[in-house]
């Protein structure tokens, strides 16, 4: 695992460069599904600070057990019956594609006292099989979540398409970050657009040159995941 983060760190700092960015602007989130309470607390050994889960129980299990207290970062689709369980203990909600879960993450975050910190989630490349909005219908749901006084948007997530060819990916993540520029144009009170959530395992060097601020990286950190353990 040291190599491994080596190598991602190596490449950070490589492809942040070739696009003119600075290194430090870009978080890397090791995505820790699947992988028991021992492999993150190595990771928290080295230095990685942010973990992300897609699932409400399993991360729920995992800030009760892991020591360390690192930050956790829900990045899965998040039903509104779930929400309740996870405000207060994350860093930041990266999936929310509906007002009608921001309208619950608000409810939850106001009896709690606390603000949410959300991604808007957006389904660029229109695959059925993914959740997010689509670009056309994200100044829409961000006018209406920008009222909330318990929810702040701070930008945007996606999850590319698997393609052996991340460069085919490229497009993908340049609409995204096209897309928080429009937004921010629009001068809307109450939200950010400073973070895109963009780039896994298989193409985080792409995403990191067309402008991720959070990649969020498994297998390339971990290793192969087995979801029967
Ligand atoms: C699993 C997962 C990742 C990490 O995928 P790897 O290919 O293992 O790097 C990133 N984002 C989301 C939303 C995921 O579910």
């Amino acid at each position: 695992m040291k190599e491994a983060l080596e190598q991602i760190k190596e490449d950070i700092i490589k492809h942040a460069k070739i696009s003119g960015r600075k290194s430090e602007d870009i978080t890397l989130i090791a995505v820790s599904k699947t992988y028991p309470a021992e492999a993150i607390e190595e990771a928290i050994s080295l230095g990685c600070e942010h973990f992300g889960e897609n699932k409400v129980q399993e991360l729920m299990n995992k800030v009760d057990v892991v020591k360390g207290n690192p930050k956790w970062h829900l990045i899965g689709h998040l039903q509104t019956n779930k929400v309740k369980y996870v405000i207060g203990h994350v860093e930041l909600i990266h999936s929310v594609d509906s007002l009608k879960l921001a309208q619950e993450i608000e409810k939850q975050s106001a009896k709690k006292g606390v603000v949410t910190s959300i991604l808007i989630e957006v389904n660029v490349a229109k695959e059925d099989s993914k959740h997010g909005i689509y670009v056309e219908d994200v100044l829409e749901l961000v006018k209406a979540i920008a009222q909330l006084p318990h929810v702040k948007i701070e930008g945007f997530m996606t999850v590319a398409p698997f393609t052996e060819d991340p460069e085919e990916n490229r497009p993908i993540f340049k609409a995204l970050y096209d897309l928080s520029v429009d937004i921010q144009k629009q001068n809307i009170d109450n939200i950010s657009t400073s973070i895109l959530s963009m780039g896994m395992s298989n193409d985080y060097k792409i995403a990191i040159e067309e402008g991720a601020t959070l990649i969020r990286i498994g297998t390339a950190l971990f290793g192969a995941r087995d979801y029967n353990r």
